[in-house]
């Protein structure tokens, strides 16, 4: 029977028309990257064609244009995460980048013998940032671990949660585990205890309807390219209140008020945090992506995500050579399947199955203390997105049976 839904919005992607190694691409590292549709691509291009120039900089009518699409774009985030004001709305290059701005700039809210909380379930770009602030202002950063499920518990946040705890900085769902973290709730008791609440979004935009205010969070990030946009553009919602009370993290053009040989102040909200030249094309086309994503529905596109996690995960299960790293219910996951072959290395297993046309990811996902924490050097990873479809998980499963066979092992 053929997946009538991934089918269809798999038209709308013109790279996945395309043939690797032989076979027609099946495209499952969504997690690392995701593909533009057709209007993604059109609206970036014809920005480039008929807009192009440095917005804010200027009285001509093509520098007013490229004001209009980068705030427009703004105004459309904004909704998409249902923030409150625009100017709460800080475009970055990535996840990571908002990441970076937030730990140096809450340099000025914290005070030595602070503590910030991060999980183990973290990417490399929640910990560094972190790390640094930590070094620098004398702070401790404390871990919440996952139990066997990968699941973070509600018992240890209450555990780990001091009243010394300034920072909770988590991600809303696991690049590696697929894990998808209660926020909503870990939010509350974190301000119970006054810690101010930062969300690693990269994994949640794209695949969760997220509502910023709902959620009661304090900070939240996450990355164009993650979503069906162009690299290179990002977002970092904040709090009005809470991002006036913080310094800039970049200064130079763009960002000012007035300038004086020693000293100068600076613009307001948002253009404090943007720095320089930003990307108008990046946000024309995660503008154009929100759009495209809000007119299928994210509900839908997570229903059908979880479709294939499920099939795909009940599959894996039953053979007897394939390990998952992750949840093994549906519940609170998301298309996210860590895993190994018994005996085979994740790079080689990534390798054989791209002969296949198959694209997943293998090694540690930039989540080296998840790794270390569950024993694992390395994993093969699968993640997918709304042109994913169940004809192209059984191509990888049946890529998987290969796997083996190359190595000598029996089916
Ligand atoms: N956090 C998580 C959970 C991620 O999956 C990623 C990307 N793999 C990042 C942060 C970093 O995103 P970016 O590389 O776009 O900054």
């Amino acid at each position: 029977k053929k997946d009538k839904l991934g089918n269809k919005y798999k038209k709308d992607f013109p790279i996945l028309n395309q043939q690797i190694n032989g076979k027609s691409l099946v495209y499952f590292d969504n997690a690392a990257t995701t593909q533009k549709p057709e209007v993604v691509l059109d609206a970036v291009d014809n920005y480039n064609r008929t807009i192009n120039a440095n917005p804010h900089r200027g009285a001509h009518t093509l520098s007013v244009r490229s004001t209009e699409a980068y705030e427009n774009a703004r105004a459309k985030v904004k909704d998409f995460i249902n923030a409150e004001k625009v100017e709460e709305i800080i475009f970055t290059r990535n996840t990571t980048e908002s990441l970076n701005l937030l730990a140096n700039s809450m340099e000025a809210l914290v005070e030595e013998g602070d503590e910030i909380l991060i999980s183990a379930l973290e990417h490399h770009s929640n910990i560094l940032p972190w790390q640094q602030l930590a070094e620098r202002k004398n702070l401790k950063l404390k871990y919440l671990y996952p139990d066997q499920n990968y699941r973070i518990s509600m018992a240890e946040l209450k555990d780990k949660l001091t009243d010394k705890t300034r920072i909770f900085s988590i991600s809303q769902m696991s690049n590696v585990s697929g894990t998808i973290n209660p926020i909503k709730e870990m939010a509350e008791l974190a301000h119970q205890k006054n810690a101010l609440v930062v969300v690693d979004g990269a994994q949640g935009a794209p695949h969760l309807k997220t509502d910023v205010r709902d959620l009661n969070v304090d900070f939240y990030a996450f990355s164009g390219h993650k979503m069906l946009g162009p690299m290179g553009i990002g977002v970092l919602y904040g709090k009005k209140d809470l991002l006036e009370k913080l310094p800039p993290f970049l200064r130079g053009g763009g960002m000012i008020e007035y300038v004086n040989e020693q000293d100068s102040t600076y613009a307001p909200l948002p253009e404090k945090f943007e720095a320089g030249t930003p990307n108008v094309e990046g946000a024309v086309g995660l503008q154009a992506a929100i759009e495209y994503l809000e007119e299928i529905g994210l509900d839908k596109i997570k229903e059908h995500e979880l479709e294939l996690t499920k099939y795909a995960l009940e599959k894996m299960k039953q053979l007897d050579f394939v390990e998952i790293a992750g949840p093994l219910d549906l519940e609170d996951r998301g298309g996210i399947i860590s895993f190994n072959l018994k005996d085979i290395h994740s790079h080689d297993l990534a390798t054989i199955v791209d002969s296949e046309g198959i694209a997943i990811r293998s090694g540690h996902h930039c989540a080296q203390p998840l790794m270390k924490f569950y024993g694992l050097n390395s994993t093969g990873r699968v993640s997918f997105y709304l042109y994913n479809t169940k004809e192209e998980v059984d191509r990888f499963l049946e890529s998987l049976e290969k796997v083996r066979e190359v190595f000598g092992y029996g089916s």
